[in-house]
């Protein structure tokens, strides 16, 4: 694979001049820890290429659901804050 697709690291990046790499094998323990650190950290959200698919269209479709997400996040803390 790396014989087609042209690239050279420079410290811990690496650059890719003919294309941009997809998702490895073990995509699905990324997203398993993405979960995980949102269900342990509250008001922790996740957002961009890695999680919902690459692209730039897919990155802001997933930037709108974390903005979504905050805002119901901030909603029901500032409820919880009210006096009863
Ligand atoms: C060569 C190439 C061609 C592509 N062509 C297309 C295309 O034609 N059409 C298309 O829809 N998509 C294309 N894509 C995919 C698209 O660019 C990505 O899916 C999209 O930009 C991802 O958006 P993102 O916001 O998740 O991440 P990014 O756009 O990668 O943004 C992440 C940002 O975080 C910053 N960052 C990283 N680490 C840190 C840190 N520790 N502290 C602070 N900042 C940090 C980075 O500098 C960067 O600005 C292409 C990708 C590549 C690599």
């Amino acid at each position: 694979m790396f014989s087609y697709y042209a690239w050279y690291s420079v410290g811990s990046h690496f650059y890719w001049s003919k294309a941009f790499p997809l998702y490895g094998r073990d995509y699905q323990s990324v997203l398993e820890a993405i979960d995980k650190m949102e269900k342990n950290l509250p008001g922790f959200f996740y957002a961009g290429n890695h999680k919902g698919g690459l692209s730039v269209g897919k990155s802001i479709a997933s930037g709108c659901k974390a903005a979504d997400l905050v805002i119901s996040y901030l909603d029901s803390s500032s409820d919880n804050m009210k006096p009863n």
